[in-house]
């Protein structure tokens, strides 16, 4: 199982994530990127379909701001 979630302390909107996984990730007004599966909460398993796509985000984040993991993900309030 894989699951993601971005971190918006970092993300940087520069819109690279979008392009390569139109079906995992969105952006908010401000540009910046989420998970659109269950609104960046990181506890949604990406579909198998996906994992290609997801690889091509995950290499492609300017900024390391897209966290993978094969569990649920819960990032730390700043
Ligand atoms: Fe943000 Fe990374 Fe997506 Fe760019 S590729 S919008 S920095 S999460």
């Amino acid at each position: 199982a894989k699951y993601t979630v971005v971190d918006q302390e970092t993300c940087i909107a520069c819109g690279a994530c979008g392009a390569s996984a139109p079906d995992i990730f969105d952006y908010n007004n401000e540009g910046f990127a989420f998970v659109h599966l269950d609104d960046n909460e990181g506890r949604v398993e990406v579909d198998e379909d996906f994992y290609d796509d997801l690889e091509d985000a995950l290499e492609g984040c300017p900024t390391d701001s897209i966290k993978v993991a094969s569990y649920p993900i819960v990032l730390e309030e700043v």
